[in-house]
């Protein structure tokens, strides 16, 4: 049964098999074909032959036979015999020697003016066919004629296409299974390839990849297809593990902190202002792990698919004024001048809560990285079939080689700064998450003189 689990032999079974039937189908109808041929061949030399004895018999008032003569050689190979009227035989081709046996139901036929034919045996035992048929004369049935002819020929015709047939037939399917295992193994063998070298890539070496040089068959495109799934793989586990050593590398960093302030705080008795310090110290550090682990959570459900986005008729004015309230304090407290250009409203179809954080990001960003004495511009327009939001700021701008990926998970333009802020680099990721969910886009651009201008489109209403 193990031998059956090889499509190799599975195949070449399959062939051969359906070869066989083939074969077999084809052999049986030559045979039956050249049978006929042959038979009726025999049958018509018998009627040339009955006709030519007929013709030369005549009956003037008795059947005078006397023009029929026989070839004395062939005795017991061919057969004459007339009857009369009467249904006696009145000449026999076998003389005085012995007859074969007369058949009186086909004579009265013939005597009828029907013809009869059949198979039996001469005197001497060889196999004849006969042919018992009328003699007429001037329209009239006057007697009877039997010819005999052997069928030895056919029949010898006929055993060497059955020797043939029982020679040639095993050893076409001999060479054919050959041949066929041959051929199977041939096709399959790239396949064995690609097993054994598949088995070789485990999970924790995905950099390995087939890399075989098959052709563009269906082979060739099951290895190409595999590299390239390994390829994603191998994609989709390093940002894993560099998601992993992100999030512990930031979790880290506030804990350290903390560490730090507790274990110098604890070194000697201090004044109950010194430990208010350091509890604001460690009670801000946590703060800043809450917000990280929020964002964390945020991604992994998100990428679980397990935020539901309720959509929701929305006006692009009223997010804008709220998301700009909210902010618009810690602007005063830096000294940024905070706008918002009036303008037609333009209505939108998203989740009110993840659109308001979308929109919040991206204005505390605004705040965080611009000097104090700048300025933050919101604005809106519908284009496109889309309603669009641009969030324009007079900072210093994303460097050119930063720009494509600042929207990465943990990436961050300029560590110090982001760090010294309280940021871990997952606002822009949760930003494009949710613009994303919605079927929108976001998109962050920069001139050479700075400020950094970032533009979310979402479907509108
Ligand atoms: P972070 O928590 O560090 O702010 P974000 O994902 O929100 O993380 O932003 C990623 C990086 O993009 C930031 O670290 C910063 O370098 C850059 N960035 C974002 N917004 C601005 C902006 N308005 N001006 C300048 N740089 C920005």
């Amino acid at each position: 049964m193990t031998l059956l689990r090889s499509l190799r032999l599975r195949l070449t079974l399959w062939y051969v098999l359906l070869l066989a039937v083939t074969l077999a189908v084809f052999s049986a109808g030559v045979y039956l074909a050249l049978r006929e041929n042959l038979r009726s061949n025999l049958d018509s030399s018998l009627d040339a032959r009955a006709s030519i004895v007929a013709g030369l018999v005549t009956d003037t008032g008795g059947l005078d036979v006397g023009g029929v003569e026989f070839d004395a050689d062939v005795d017991d190979e061919e057969f004459t015999r007339i009857f009369d009227s009467s249904g006696a035989a009145v000449l026999d081709s076998s003389g005085a020697g012995p007859a074969p046996a007369v058949d009186s139901a086909a004579v009265e036929r013939a005597l009828r003016g029907e013809e009869t034919r059949r198979t039996g045996r001469s005197a001497g035992d060889e196999s004849l066919r006969f042919l018992v048929a009328p003699v007429r004369y001037e329209g009239e049935v006057v007697g009877a004629v039997e010819v005999g002819l052997t069928d030895e020929d056919v029949s010898e015709t006929l055993r060497s296409l059955l020797v043939i047939i029982a020679i040639a037939y095993p050893l076409v399917l001999g060479v054919t299974s050959a041949g066929g295992l041959f051929l199977a193994g041939r096709a399959l063998s790239p396949i064995d390839r690609v097993t054994r070298v598949a088995q070789r890539i485990s999970a924790e070496d995905l950099s390995q990849r087939l890399d075989l040089d098959l052709p563009d068959d269906e082979v060739g495109r099951l290895a190409r297809t595999f590299d390239e799934m390994i390829e994603r793989l191998d994609g989709a586990f390093k940002r894993q593990r560099q998601f992993t050593a992100d999030a512990s590398h930031e979790l880290r960093t506030p804990l350290t902190a903390i560490k730090g302030q507790t274990e110098v705080a604890l070194q000697r008795d201090r004044a109950p202002e010194d430990y208010r310090e350091v509890l604001r110290g460690v009670n801000s550090e946590v703060d800043r792990m809450i917000r990280l682990v929020g964002s964390l959570l945020t991604l992994a459900r998100a990428d679980a698919a397990r935020i539901t986005i309720n959509r929701e008729q929305l006006s692009a004015r009223t997010l804008v004024t709220d998301a700009v309230e909210q902010v618009r304090p810690s602007a005063s407290e830096k000294g940024l001048a905070m706008t918002v250009k009036p303008g037609d409203d333009v209505g939108l179809v998203a989740d009110q809560d993840l659109v308001l954080q979308l929109l919040l990001n991206l204005l505390d960003n605004a705040v965080k990285y611009t000097p104090a004495g700048g300025s933050v511009d919101v604005s809106w327009r519908a284009a496109d079939g889309q309603a669009e939001i641009a969030i324009a700021d007079s900072g210093p701008g994303i460097p050119e080689e930063h720009l494509p990926r600042i929207f990465d998970r943990f990436y961050r333009a300029d560590v110090a700064r982001s760090r010294e802020e309280g940021g871990a680099g997952l606002g822009l990721a949760i930003c494009r998450w949710i613009a994303e969910a919605h079927g929108g886009s976001i998109e962050a651009m920069s001139g050479p003189e700075g400020g950094a201008t970032f533009t979310v489109r979402l479907p509108a209403a």
